[in-house]
């Protein structure tokens, strides 16, 4: 009930007309449905008993069948309307909450389930809040109705009724058991199927799949993540099996049971005879209804339940609180600083970062080097408030900051995205509040002016050939996310390992050129490649998540230390 309420909130929210209207055309559905009942007993009088106005009676029974059917009609094409904007609405709150969430959300794959679960229980809202608004407003109005006018001819007749539905019941809560179960088992299943389905289809890894000839193997795996999702569904489908028989005999034992006390009552005098046919069509009538109400409608609002409250949870989850936003934009000398950070990643079982403390002032430049595998990219991450840290602190100015301070950082990352726009978007969405001028002097940057002009539409040519556009070699799409970050006018920047894919003699050029660029910037640079370390003011060298040296180049060089040794293995590069 209480996911009801959030939806009709959303519903009278977003499409206030519909809304109110449903529940208008059900009361006159109901008012219709007793009139059929009561003008079906009274035509059935007429004829048996030879008197009263058969002929008006008639007549407006005909006109109750055609309003019924109008009714149907368009109650129908109304619910289908609500429930299109309510998946809308739904969907849309769901994209909200997600895109407020802490990027470290992403790194856990137990949230990933719940989003999946969450993403698939859409569908269901709109469904749901059908159900339970036919059941609320026609059923619920109509059954009362005929309560009581049963209570007035003879309760005994509902008791019976009643007792023949009571199976179903039982049937609702072993259904909604074995639903949360088979949802539990499958999710991840699920979202497994749906990358190795990527591996094989999507353009992004399809090529390089088929080159290591390994679609048999994701193919190998689809099946068997098919067959797991299917045997859960059919585990849950042969136990719900098992009760559907069971009740469809309840309700047959129920049927034979309501004539025989209509028969019974009529034989005690407690009915009369002129009334049996009233009774009869009174009793078969409010049967099918609840039979409907159960076996159609509360048992689809019981299977979509589930769903919803999957997108709810999710909806509802209170998210950390935001500290304050910092100005960052007027102050001058702003410091961004680490003081003894530890950071460890869900599941993980032992601290990437150990101890890290480090300060960056605006207009200063530092190169963060080392190994694979030091913690670099989980510094960067730290260090732009992507992650928190475990223990220790990030510091704006003195101040903490508040997690995903992104105001304060551009960050390019090493797996950063080219979309399926043009390329002139690509370097748009840097910062989509950027003046046009601005943006014209990024595109207009010799760099881009050389890549447009091998592109059939210029700037405008779509960089995806799955929508009939071009794909960039890997050192183009590097200066692409470049040009992105000179979009935002930050105090601060991090690149992580911005120039791999480019030879590293024209890297050298490159980051001279963009180290100038953003001269009154903070810029912290993170490389495996030593030689454009050579370009900063100062360098952080991490190994297994510390810093064991920091300095200047000529500094480290005269240390016998790790850099020495990344250098001299390293210094063929550059001869
Ligand atoms: P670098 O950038 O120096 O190559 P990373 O920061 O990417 O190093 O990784 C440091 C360590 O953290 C590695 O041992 C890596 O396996 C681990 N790691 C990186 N990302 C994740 C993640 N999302 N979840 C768990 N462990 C991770």
């Amino acid at each position: 009930m209480r996911y009801f309420g959030r939806m009709m909130k959303l519903s009278l929210r977003d499409q206030t007309g519909v809304t109110l209207l449903i529940p208008a055309l059900n009361i006159v559905q109901v008012l219709l449905e007793l009139g059929y009942t009561m003008l079906f007993g009274a035509v059935t009088n007429d004829v048996v008993g030879g008197q009263g106005n058969l002929y008006v009676h008639l007549a407006l029974l005909v006109l109750v069948l055609i309003g019924r059917d109008l009714g149907n009609g368009l109650s129908n094409y109304y619910f289908d309307k609500q429930n299109m904007g309510v998946t809308r609405s739904v969907s849309h709150a769901l994209f909200e909450k997600i895109q407020g969430y802490p990027l470290l959300y992403f790194e856990d794959p137990k949230r990933r389930d719940r989003i999946n679960s969450a993403q698939t229980g859409i569908e269901a809202c709109g469904a749901y809040l059908m159900t339970l608004e036919v059941i609320l407003s026609f059923q619920g109005l109509y059954l009362l109705s005929m309560s009581a006018y049963f209570m007035a001819v003879d309760p005994l007749l509902f008791v019976v009724i009643l007792g023949a539905l009571l199976p179903e019941l039982f049937r609702f809560r072993v259904k909604n058991r074995s639903q949360e179960q088979m949802e539990q088992n499958i999710v991840t299943q699920r979202r497994r199927l749906d990358h190795d389905e990527q591996a094989i289809y999507a353009q992004k890894f399809a090529k390089e799949t088929r080159v290591l000839e390994a679609v048999s193997f994701f193919e190998a795996r689809c099946q068997a993540a098919l067959s797991h999702i299917k045997q859960e569904r059919r585990q849950a489908l042969h136990k719900d099996t098992k009760w559907s028989i069971l009740v469809q005999c309840s309700y047959l034992l129920g049927f034979i049971a309501i004539i025989g006390v209509v028969i019974f009552l009529v034989m005690q005098g407690r009915i009369g005879v002129g009334e049996i046919s009233m009774v009869m069509v009174a009793t078969t009538t409010i049967y099918s209804t609840l039979r409907e109400m159960f076996e159609g409608h509360l048992l689809q609002a019981d299977s979509s339940r589930y769903a919803v409250k999957l997108v709810f949870e999710v909806l509802e989850e209170p998210l950390p609180a935001d500290d304050e936003e910092e100005n960052v934009k007027t102050e001058t000398e702003n410091v961004l600083e680490l003081r003894h950070v530890s950071f460890r990643y869900p599941e993980g079982t032992e601290d990437v970062l150990k101890e890290i403390s480090l300060r960056i002032r605006q207009g200063e430049t530092i190169a963060l080097v080392g190994e694979n595998g030091s913690g670099k990219t989980t510094l960067g991450k730290v260090l732009a408030g992507f992650y928190p840290p475990e223990q220790g602190d990030v510091l704006w100015n003195g101040k903490q900051c508040a997690e995903g301070h992104l105001q304060s950082c551009s960050y390019v990352f090493q797996d950063y995205n080219m979309y399926a726009v043009s390329l002139a978007e690509n370097i748009r969405i840097g910062d989509l509040t950027t003046p046009k001028a601005r943006e014209r002097a990024v595109l207009d940057t010799p760099e881009m002016r050389e890549i447009c002009t091998g592109l059939p539409q210029g700037e405008n040519t779509i960089i995806s050939k799955e929508f009939g556009g071009v794909e960039l070699s890997g050192g183009q799409e590097q200066r692409v996310a470049i040009a992105r970050s000179d979009m935002k006018q930050a105090p601060f920047y991090i690149f992580d390992e911005p120039t791999a894919a480019i030879d590293p003699m024209r890297e050298m050029d490159l980051m001279k050129q963009m180290l100038g660029k953003k001269r009154q910037a903070g810029v912290l640079l993170i490389t495996h490649r030593i030689g454009i370390a050579t370009l900063v003011d100062q360098i952080l060298v991490l190994k297994e998540g510390r810093i064991v040296q920091r300095g200047s180049h000529q500094e480290l060089m005269r240390e016998e230390g790790e850099y020495k040794r990344l250098f001299e293995a390293q210094s063929q590069w550059y001869q």
